[in-house]
């Protein structure tokens, strides 16, 4: 929709036809964040009505989708029921939103993807569906990529200046190239084993714990993620009655269980976690499950002289903390604003194309040390929660430094490119094993300066709320006035 709207003729190829499964996932505030920027800038007012639940709702109420208040955290013992804890000794939950209208969402993919692939087509993009591409020549050439294409029975050529790969990791140019893959190292090797169902309870109303208490939001309204050693649980809700959930586990965890037998290996998986198979307990698959046995990738080589690859094809970590949207999106803004300012074929472009690309593989190393060391943690919740916040912290100082007009200050993911923060990170992510580091008290240091949200607060265990206070008293981290925070909050009526 971008390049249509910059003046390029723009080809859409997709090997299904919509509407298709795929698999329901979150925004967050700063992947919302980034949709908005790009609507805003490419004045594509198509996107703005799925910005936040509220737009959403208003603009689209056909298109289903699921609330997202923020990130909601349980942590589970084999064999052993979850039981509450009066301080939250098992539990994490982080507000991303202080309010419905404001709130991130869950995307049902094939009722969204659908209704932008329309949207795509009625710019004028021309959009190939149920087309497989079966030959292409002039990659990494000067001159124009030919793309032989079959749909149905119809065989032929598509001519381009520029390919943009949009299809996954493993897709379409890493064939085609030949690629090799690249390490993700720290990350360890995980399998995958998702569906959709329906019937799936609510945790509020099974576990509940203290009921005086009220926590930052239904925690239900979240991305839910029970935690234990070995892997994650996921439950996301649509507006349709419908449930995405999946559990990614490292590859030891996921053979002993046998995910790879997909309804069988879930069942067993319930079966070790008495409170998630409660939840589970009136739920049936409407889906068949799909596995993935080698769920993390990256790409080698991430572009070339007339191809680049979208984040999304360029590698993939984990779902752990929703960091696919955002970095995806933040490559498509990079990439159309270089689109933009330089155009197809010059230098300029191909320099800013390379320059992406190499941010884009710090990106995904620090998400990988990050999340690798999540994964290690995940038999002692304590470590976990505090090596979060490493991620809570980088996320809302982001997204608050760029709607304060301060994108500079946050203009990577995971403030990768922000020294000392970044080594910070690695090393803490390095010694997370060392049952002598003192991981809370270098992970309160590391992030102190971007600390704008009152996390690792100890008073408020582990409910963190969104607290309006925790944002104007920060505004020297974010290097604006007082008033200025006071103005954006009073934008969104906070
Ligand atoms: C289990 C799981 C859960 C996730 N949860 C989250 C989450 O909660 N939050 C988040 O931010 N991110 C999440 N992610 C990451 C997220 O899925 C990606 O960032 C996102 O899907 C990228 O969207 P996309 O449309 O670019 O690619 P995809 O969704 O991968 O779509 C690729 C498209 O390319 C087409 N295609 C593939 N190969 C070819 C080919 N050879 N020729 C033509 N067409 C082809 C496919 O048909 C498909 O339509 C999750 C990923 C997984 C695997």
């Amino acid at each position: 929709m971008i390049s249509q709207k910059l003046g390029y003729s723009t080809v859409l190829v997709d090997r299904v036809s919509h509407p298709r499964f795929a698999v329901g996932e979150s925004s967050t505030p700063f992947s919302n964040l980034l949709l908005e920027s790009i609507s805003n800038e490419f004045h594509l007012p198509q996107l703005a009505g799925f910005i936040d639940w509220g737009h959403w709702q208003a603009a689209h109420p056909n298109i289903a989708c699921g609330l997202k208040r923020g990130f909601s955290f349980f942590h589970h013992e084999r064999n052993l029921p979850f039981i509450p804890d009066l301080r939250h000794a098992n539990e994490l939950l982080v507000a991303a939103s202080p309010r419905n209208s404001l709130a991130d969402t869950h995307w049902f993919r094939s009722e969204f993807d659908g209704h932008l692939a329309g949207e795509a087509a009625t710019l004028g993009v021309k959009f190939f569906d149920r087309t497989n591409l079966t030959r292409l020549e002039g990659l990494d050439s000067d001159g124009i990529v030919t793309l032989a294409a079959q749909r149905g029975e119809d065989r032929f050529t598509l001519r381009t200046r520029y390919v943009i790969d949009a299809t996954g990791p493993r897709g379409a140019l890493f064939s085609a190239l030949n690629l090799d893959e690249a390490s993700l190292n720290p990350m360890c090797p995980t399998q995958t084993l998702f569906t959709h169902f329906r019937g799936v309870l609510r945790w509020d109303e099974l576990f509940s714990g203290n009921s005086s208490e009220v926590p930052p939001y239904p925690i239900d309204d979240a991305a839910v993620h029970h935690v234990f050693d070995g892997g994650w649980i996921w439950v996301l809700r649509f507006n349709n009655g419908i449930v995405s959930a999946g559990i990614s586990a490292r590859e030891e965890f996921a053979r002993e269980f046998g995910l790879h037998e997909g309804a069988a290996g879930w069942d067993r998986v319930l079966q070790l976690f008495p409170s998630i198979q409660t939840l589970f307990k009136r739920s049936s698959a409407i889906e068949p499950f799909r596995f993935q046995p080698r769920s993390s990738f990256r790409s080698a080589r991430v572009e070339g002289r007339n191809w680049s690859l979208l984040p999304a094809a360029a590698g993939f970590v984990d779902p752990l903390l929703s960091t696919g949207f955002a970095l995806n999106l933040l490559g498509i803004l990079r990439l159309a604003r270089a689109l933009e300012t330089h155009g197809l074929r010059t230098r300029a472009f191909d320099d800013e194309i390379s320059s992406i690309g190499r941010i884009a593989i710090r990106e995904f190393e620090a998400v990988s040390h990050l999340v690798g060391a999540l994964f290690r943690s995940m038999d002692r919740f304590d470590r976990f929660r505090s090596l979060s916040m490493l991620y809570f912290a980088a996320a809302s100082f982001s997204e608050s430094a760029w709607r304060l007009g301060r994108e500079s200050a946050a203009s990577s993911f995971l403030l990768c490119d922000q020294e000392p923060f970044a080594s910070q990170l690695k090393e803490i992510c390095r010694q997370v094993d060392d049952p002598r580091f003192c991981l809370s008290e270098a992970v309160s240091q590391a992030i102190a300066p971007f600390n704008v949200a009152g996390l690792c607060n100890a008073t408020r265990n582990h409910w963190y709320p969104v607290n309006a206070g925790d944002l104007i008293s920060s505004h020297a981290k974010l290097g604006v006035s007082r008033l200025a925070v006071e103005d954006l909050l009073a934008k969104f009526d906070c």
